[in-house]
């Protein structure tokens, strides 16, 4: 076993503190891995807070995870010691029904097994990467490029595979009308990939504020969602609406957005249920979808992408003392676009 220093959640309603707990020795098929960045999201902020009900504390958050592998299994083929490794939001999967043999583990039928706030097969709490190192299965660590700048390629781990996913899964393409509802975390990213695939992007957004940025990572227009005279605008407009809104908000002032068959995915995760219109969906034969992160193969895929296309995440680096006033910030909205915890200062 290996002791391991962490930062974590004791209960819903206390700020988060130091928690030492021991990780298990590598197996044959395991990575061990020095965490050096961690990157926060919001689900850190719902699963923290008990927000989705299904809190297990103490809680260890964190999965967006990138290091250094220090050893490896007898059997393990695609890292040796001194690699870079990363850590997204799951670690382990049943691997053998149909989704998991279609590489799209987030999916399992049996129920994969989340990097933290979650339960292996064996019935272990797992911790996540708010903490100085973790063991993880060859099958579920990814290959870092080289090129890119480490920090700013934590967050790829969850914002980056939960956007390139459904992006490339409802084929978004050149010169296609395009919107991203939510800047932060999820959504710049979601800029960034539908940019890079030659989309016409359009931010629509609460916050002013974040307009210059919005022309900066590529959207060709910004839309503040608080006007409604400006919403009208763009009325029958996008293709496809990608929206990472954390908070309860009226899918109904978005769906009419979309023109005859276009589609907007949730991936953004407010617990509170929603109502919508039948009518904003039949009358232009819209679909309202949903999508969870992605399976493996495809997060190398969009790491790969990433490098190619040198595409990050926007960052502020932070001490994970810092994490509780982090929180509050991301809850207003302030942070541009990704915190990102130096892990050395747990150390
Ligand atoms: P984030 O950085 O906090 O960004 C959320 C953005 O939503 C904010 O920056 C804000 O953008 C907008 N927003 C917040 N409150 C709003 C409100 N009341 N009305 C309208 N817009 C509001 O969060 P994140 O890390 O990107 O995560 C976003 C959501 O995705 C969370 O619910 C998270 O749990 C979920 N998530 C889902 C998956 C998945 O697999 N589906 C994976 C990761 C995360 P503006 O300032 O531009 O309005
Ligand atoms: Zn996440
Ligand atoms: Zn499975």
């Amino acid at each position: 076993m290996t002791a391991t220093k962490g930062y974590a959640a004791h209960d819903a309603q206390t700020a988060l503190s130091d928690f030492s707990f021991e990780r298990r020795e590598p197996g044959p098929h395991d990575v061990a891995i020095e965490i050096l960045y961690c990157g926060v999201c919001h689900s850190d902020i719902h699963q923290v807070r008990n927000e989705w009900g299904n809190s297990i504390f103490p809680m260890v958050p964190g999965h967006e995870i990138v290091g250094r592998v220090t050893a490896v299994g007898a059997h393990v083929k695609k890292f040796k010691a001194g690699d870079l490794a990363g850590v997204g939001c799951l670690v382990d999967s049943c691997r053998t029904c149909s989704q998991c043999q279609a590489g799209e583990e987030q999916y399992c039928e049996t129920g994969s097994v989340g990097t933290y706030n979650s339960r292996d097969y064996a019935g272990n709490v797992t911790y996540g990467g708010y903490s100085t190192n973790i063991v993880v299965d060859e099958n579920f660590t990814l290959r870092i490029p080289e090129n890119l700048k480490l920090e700013a390629v934590a967050p790829l781990l969850c914002a980056g595979i939960t956007t390139y996913s459904p992006i490339m899964h409802w084929k978004v393409s050149k010169g296609q009308k395009v919107a991203i509802v939510g800047l932060g975390g999820l959504g710049h990213m979601g800029v960034k990939f539908a940019v890079a695939l030659g989309a016409e992007v359009t931010v629509i957004s609460t916050s002013d504020n974040k307009a210059a940025d919005a022309k900066k990572l590529g959207a060709t227009n910004f839309v503040n969602s608080r006007r409604p005279e400006d919403m009208e605008k763009y009325r029958n407009h996008f293709d496809f609406i990608l929206n990472t809104v954390s908070a309860p908000h009226s899918y109904d002032s978005l769906l009419p957005l979309l023109k005859t068959n276009g589609s907007m995915v949730l991936v953004g995760a407010p617990p509170e249920p929603s109502q919508v219109v039948g009518f904003n969906l039949i009358l232009q034969r819209r679909t309202l979808a949903g999508s969870l992160i992605g399976g493996i193969k495809e997060t190398q895929e969009m790491l790969d992408f990433c490098s190619k296309h040198n595409i990050v995440s926007e960052v502020e680096v932070i001490p994970v003392q810092q994490i509780n006033e982090a929180y509050e910030r991301m809850l207003k909205g302030d942070v541009k676009y990704r915190f990102v915890i130096d892990i050395a200062s747990l150390k």
